[in-house]
């Protein structure tokens, strides 16, 4: 097993990591920018460093800075987590150049699923099912780019290879616009990830999100932990995440299962990963796949009792698969509120002081979060400053328990959007199931 583990990360999950490596008799090194003296587990760790000032660009997205803390405080392995370096191939290629384990895949798989097309192109291979589309760039040649868009049939999206954080992409509804459509986002991408490629698929109208945890060990062996909807979106954001997705077509959901599995197996996959698709009419489309932990994994922890981030340390560690998929037994359903620190009403950032602070309990419910009275938000990063998760037997009862959740928690200081969620728990929509990625914009557009 490794003996100490450098966290590359802030907030909540600095926490959840540490968390884990703690009960696994791990050593923890827990690094901070100068914003962040007062986290809560920097107190908890076995040793800090400061890795610069504020801005994220001089701390937590500085390689040289995180390498050199875990060489000064001999880290056998660096945590990245997520967001910040999680999903860079070259952070995780120089961790492992400088002699220290990556807690994550390999570099060059990061590097594939990095670019869409690649992504999208090994997944076809592994027999998962992508958007309909060019199959590869979109060629320059007017009129070859014009007959994929025919054959693909409108509406398309033209997206960036690039691309991530729902940014680079552009919806073409009539063919005249369609090459002006294809310039506008290659130059955009060029400016913005630095890689002109751009692809075109079809355009689906009403979709769902979809995802599938996958772990593997990179020995051969590879698992699913079933599904999560994450349909509730603002601005291809997620607010509320749930598993399993309600309503899912069962041999369709089996299959695809069976493909993301098979899948991790032909690339070689190291560590826990997701596969995003949008599912209609009763078919998954591949969209993307995420390298990492996610903010959501919770509520696959509730449904099938296993710790995500303790089963990818002890892979990195070099052992196989602790589990079989024959082991692995889906019970209840979970809920995940996203708590920001924002105004409800305009999602404007509400850093500041938490003058007090009261976490939600009782059974099946849990939260994730660095928060305590006294603590002040930074306002230099991410607004996420904790996540309320609830399971129960049953879908209503999960949602039951969420509410009570949100009416006992107190953030006194700061907006948060848990009137937002408080709002959702109560919408007629959202309570029957299987709402669409459109919905909770639609939902705040009315308002
Ligand atoms: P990113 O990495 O930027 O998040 P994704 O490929 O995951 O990009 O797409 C982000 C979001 O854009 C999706 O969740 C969905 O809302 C929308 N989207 C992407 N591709 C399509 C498509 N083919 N049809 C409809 N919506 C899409």
């Amino acid at each position: 097993m490794l003996e100490k583990v450098l966290i590359a990360n802030r907030g909540e999950i600095a926490l959840r990591i540490m968390r884990a490596c703690k009960e696994m008799g791990i050593k923890t090194v827990a690094v901070y920018s100068s914003a962040d003296r007062d986290l809560m587990h920097l107190s908890l760790a076995d040793e800090t460093v400061c890795i610069g000032p504020a801005p994220g660009a001089q701390s937590y997205l500085q390689i040289p800075a995180i390498i050199a803390a875990a060489e000064v405080t001999g880290a056998n392995a660096i945590h990245p987590g997520y967001g910040f370096l999680a999903e860079n191939p070259d952070f995780a290629e120089q961790v492992e150049n400088s002699g220290f384990t990556f807690i994550g895949p390999k570099a060059d798989v990061i590097r594939m699923m990095g670019d869409k097309v690649a992504a999208k192109d090994a997944m076809k291979k592994a027999g998962v099912p992508v958007v309909p589309g060019s199959d590869g760039p979109l060629p320059e040649d007017e009129e070859e780019a014009l007959r994929i868009a025919r054959e693909v049939g409108y509406p398309v999206i033209i997206k960036a290879a690039g691309g991530g954080g729902g940014r680079g992409m552009r919806v073409v509804h009539h063919e005249d616009d369609l090459l002006r459509a294809a310039v506008h986002t290659r130059n955009e991408a060029a400016a913005a990830f630095g890689n002109p490629v751009v692809y075109l698929e079809k355009f689906l109208g009403n979709p769902r999100h979809v995802e599938i945890q996958v772990m593997a060990d990179g020995q051969g062996n590879a698992v699913h932990f079933g599904d999560r909807d994450c349909s509730l979106q603002r601005r291809h954001q997620k607010v509320i995440e749930e598993a399993p997705a309600p309503f899912i077509d069962e041999a369709a959901r089996q299959k695809v299962f069976e493909r993301c599995v098979q899948a991790c197996i032909d690339i070689g996959y190291r560590g826990a990963g997701t596969f995003e698709f949008l599912y209609e009419d009763g078919r998954f489309y591949f969209i993307e796949m995420n390298t990492r932990i996610q903010v959501e994994h919770p509520v696959t922890e509730m449904i099938t009792g296993f710790d995500l981030v303790k089963e990818m340390i002890s892979i990195a560690a070099g052992n196989p698969l602790s589990i079989k998929q024959k082991d692995i037994h889906f019970r209840g359903h979970a809920f995940e509120c996203r708590i920001n620190a924002e105004d409800p009403d305009n999602f404007m950032p509400s850093p500041g002081l938490v003058k007090h602070y009261h976490a939600p309990g009782g059974n099946g419910v849990r939260m994730d979060s660095h928060l305590y009275s006294g603590y002040s938000v930074p306002p230099h990063y991410d607004s996420l400053i904790g996540k309320i998760i609830t399971w129960g037997e049953t879908r209503d009862e999960a949602m039951g328990r969420m509410r009570n959740a949100l009416d006992e928690i107190i953030i006194d200081g700061i907006k948060t959007n848990v009137p937002l969620h408080i709002d959702l728990m109560n919408d007629k929509g959202f309570k029957h199931g299987g709402v669409n990625i459109h919905y909770l914009e639609n939902k705040l557009n009315r308002k």
